[in-house]
């Protein structure tokens, strides 16, 4: 009797139903699989050199010098030094104060901040924008809040002239952009500089995307955790500073993409109060409390970054100058070898056209796997080369009209990328001969 009753326990669903559909998780897999097999791994996004100076001795006098407070708890919204100068730094580039109390909340990564705007903002039945690409995590984290992913793609145009095709060769179509506005729509998710294309989205392209906010009274939320990665001396521009978009934006941010420490896991969201009080519910509901030493060498960082913004001696401006030079190199090696590239904006990610690699891996008709899923697969297991296929950045009813293409992090130290060269140039030589 003791067995049976225990056995029909089990047997129940355990699962909530807010996780059906979402189990699935791309980095699961390929980070295993890069893992296991990569000699050189351009997947994920994390650089592969270390974290400046400044930032890691910041740690460390943290660490050391004696506060032993900062091993305790501290600000549940965020660790008071951090909040205060980054409403500095942000009131600076907004041209508004900000209150670092109400305006700023600390967060675990922008992946926290990123929940807690779902949470806090979508209700059951609401649509939310996204545009395709996009970073994977928008949809579930929107199907787990009740609401209903709504998806637009970025379209692209092909140069005409034989030229590279750049990221800002994929734009949307402003009417359909529009179409997809209606009174369900609570949000739309930005993401400029974009993963995993590297699109920094032009004026034009922002004020658009402003003026349907504003027409349909929607919220933005907007994932900038790539700012200050833009190169070729493009602007990212901040949508919140359009008119009309203060009261109605969340930005988020993540020092792990800003000082090259994405193990920190310190992200941050700026914005009106009227929208923070609510992401602070669900903050104090869920995780409540950040790291206090990672935030106190974050603040530290951005104490320095505050003093020479601008100057030639900036972070900010020296690793977007090194990560062009690394892009550039990445973009060489796959030209080279005609595994075509399209020339990011902005971000650590250039996206590859893979239609003359198909040859080496066989497409399998009526497959359930998508065909850069399978390349990207192949690519690892024997080329020992880790990237990460494009379809995974699209919903499930768009990925099979993206399957030519894998995405590359190029945040790498150049003798990482000397041997990315290498494959690829040994791969060329073999299909050649
Ligand atoms: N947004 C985007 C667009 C990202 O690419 C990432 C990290 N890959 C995140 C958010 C999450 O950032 P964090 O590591 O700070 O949680």
């Amino acid at each position: 009797f003791l067995s049976h009753s225990l056995q029909a326990k089990m047997s129940r669903p355990v699962q909530a139903r807010r996780l059906e559909g979402i189990d699935k998780n791309i980095w699961v897999e390929f980070v295993k699989l890069a893992a296991t097999y990569s000699k050189v791994n351009l997947g994920q996004g994390f650089p592969d050199f270390p974290a400046p100076d400044f930032l890691i001795e910041a740690f460390r006098r943290a660490l050391n010098e004696g506060n032993h407070m900062l091993h305790q708890y501290t600000r549940a919204f965020g660790h008071p030094p951090l909040v205060k100068v980054l409403s500095q730094f942000f009131g600076k580039l907004l041209g508004r104060d900000l209150d670092p109390m109400t305006n700023v909340m600390v967060t675990v990564g922008a992946y926290q901040a990123l929940f807690c705007c779902f949470q806090a903002l979508v209700d059951e039945g609401d649509e939310v924008i996204i545009i395709e690409p996009f970073f994977d995590c928008y949809e579930p984290m929107v199907k787990m809040a009740g609401g209903t992913p709504v998806f637009v793609p970025l379209r692209p145009n092909p140069p005409k002239d034989g030229k590279l095709m750049s990221s800002a060769d994929w734009q949307l179509d402003p009417a359909e952009l529009a179409s997809k506005f209606s009174e369900r729509t609570k949000a739309i998710v930005l993401n400029s500089p974009n993963n995993p294309l590297g699109k920094v989205f032009s004026c034009g392209e922002l004020g658009l995307i402003a003026e349907l906010c504003v027409k349909h009274d929607v919220l933005c939320i907007s994932d900038e955790v790539y700012e200050w990665l833009v190169y070729d001396g493009k602007q990212h521009i901040r949508i919140a500073s359009l008119q009309g978009m203060w009261d109605r934006t969340v930005i988020i941010g993540s020092a792990g993409k800003t000082f090259s420490a994405t193990g920190w896991k310190v992200g941050w969201v700026v914005g009106p109060d009227r929208l923070l009080q609510h992401l602070r519910t669900v903050h104090q509901n869920s995780v409540y409390h950040c790291a206090t030493i990672a935030q106190e060498a974050v603040a530290q960082g951005f104490q320095r970054e505050l003093m020479l913004y601008g100057k030639p001696e900036s972070y900010f401006i020296q690793l977007s100058k090194e990560l062009q030079q690394k892009r550039d190199w990445l973009v060489q090696s796959l030209d080279g070898v005609g595994m075509k590239p399209i020339i990011p904006e902005g971000t650590y990610f250039l996206v590859a056209d893979i239609s003359q690699f198909k040859s080496d891996v066989p497409d399998v008709p009526n497959s359930d796997e998508p065909y850069d899923y399978r390349f990207a697969k192949w690519m690892v297991k024997n080329k020992g080369l880790a990237a990460i296929p494009l379809s995974a950045f699209y919903s499930e009813a768009h990925k099979n009209n993206y399957t030519n293409f894998i995405r590359f992090c190029f945040a790498k130290e150049e003798a990482t990328l000397k041997a990315a060269n290498d494959i690829l140039q040994k791969w060329k030589q073999e299909k050649t001969s």
